[in-house]
């Protein structure tokens, strides 16, 4: 310190700076997760396979069979905004991927150890490469399924910080079976496979059908308290299902929002959904629903946080009204089930 106990001003070494960066995208072992999977999704898969032990926290595993990397690029990959999704300014504006920040694999190798093992479609070999830390070793010609593998261990081994106040084995482990189901639904070409600690918790059979992949992932009860709505106003598009007026629950629990494929939370569309059920179900319940909103990709940013769960839309009453239509035109068609007074 100076004299007058004023603090030095200095720059981080790159070091902390990553894992103050990684810290960001990456929360907990759901985040791994989410981005892994959002990769495979990016890259064309058909099915993807995702594995967890002890929550994620021993072990995890995405596979797929998308379009693998070249081998020559897969130290780049993982470095701090290194992306194939983005190439200026201009395309922020309409950003058609899941992901675009190039953050994603430099932030979960800053905090764990990770493996790669790919092999891009047609070619004759993989190759792998082994990370600690971020700090990654040689690229090794390598025997590969086409299609990339991704395995992350030891996860947050070096920032004992986060490592502290990580939740119960079984409460990662609900955070990721929740995570994939809503991956599933966004997406019902792609198959979808979770196992935990060796056990089958998900299997959604990506034959392209909304109602399968719900099956699949919520269960037949939810399945069946289902209406199916589709509708458009102006340049939205709404399509997905809704639960029955007399089949409204408790919380906002099962209330999932898809905007332009991203599974996303969303005051705007759940004040819309709930004003289409207004005077059609009591007081402290909430309808539910799986609604998928498609808009042009310049309508809509997403680039609004690091964990890109939340967008913003450039018109927000647009999108409104095509909700909340859409869900009105549907449950009025179905002769508006019963009307219960808002005081009961
Ligand atoms: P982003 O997804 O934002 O581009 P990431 O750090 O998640 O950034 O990934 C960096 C790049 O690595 C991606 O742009 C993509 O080209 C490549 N990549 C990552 N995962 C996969 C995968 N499973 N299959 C093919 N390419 C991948
Ligand atoms: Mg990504």
């Amino acid at each position: 310190r100076k004299e007058n106990n004023m603090p030095h001003i200095q720059q981080l070494s790159s070091h902390v700076a990553d894992l103050i960066a990684a810290g960001e995208v990456v929360e907990r072992p759901a985040s791994v997760v989410k981005e892994l999977v959002e990769n495979a999704m990016d890259a064309g898969a058909t099915a993807v396979r995702v594995e967890i032990r002890r929550g994620g926290m021993g072990l995890i595993r995405v596979s797929d069979d998308g379009c693998g990397i070249a081998p020559v690029e897969l130290p780049t990959a993982f470095l701090r905004h290194a992306t194939s999704k983005l190439r200026s300014a201009e395309d922020l504006g309409s950003i058609g991927t899941l992901g675009f920040r190039g953050e994603a694999l430099a932030a979960i190798a800053a905090v764990s150890r990770v493996e790669i093992l790919t092999r891009p479609k047609g070619a004759q070999s993989g190759a792998s490469l082994h990370l600690e830390g971020g700090v990654p070793g040689p690229v090794e010609e390598a025997g590969a399924p086409e299609g990339t593998t991704v395995t992350v261990r030891d996860l947050f081994y070096n920032t004992p910080a986060r490592l502290k106040f990580m939740k119960k084995d079984s409460a990662e482990t609900a955070a990721v079976a929740g995570l994939l189901q809503h991956l599933a639904m966004s997406h019902p070409d792609i198959s979808f496979q979770l196992i935990k600690d060796g056990a089958e918790a998900l299997h959604t059979p990506g034959d392209g059908k909304l109602e399968s992949a719900i099956y699949a992932a919520l269960g037949r009860e939810f399945a069946r308290s289902l209406l199916a709505v589709e509708g458009r106003g102006g340049e939205v598009a709404v399509e997905g299902y809704v639960t029955m007026p007399l089949q409204s629950r408790g919380s906002r629990s099962m209330q999932v929002f898809f905007v332009n494929g991203r599974f996303i939370k969303s005051q705007l569309l759940t004040a819309a959904l709930e004003e289409g059920y207004r005077n059609q179900i009591m007081k402290g319940k909430f309808p539910g629903c799986v609604l998928s909103v498609t808009l042009p990709v310049t309508a809509v940013d997403v680039n609004v946080h690091p964990a890109k769960t939340t967008v913003k839309f450039a018109r927000e009453k647009e999108v409104f009204d095509a909700v909340y239509h859409t869900v009105l035109d549907c449950l009025s068609a179905r002769g508006g089930a019963v009307q219960v007074p808002r005081s009961v």
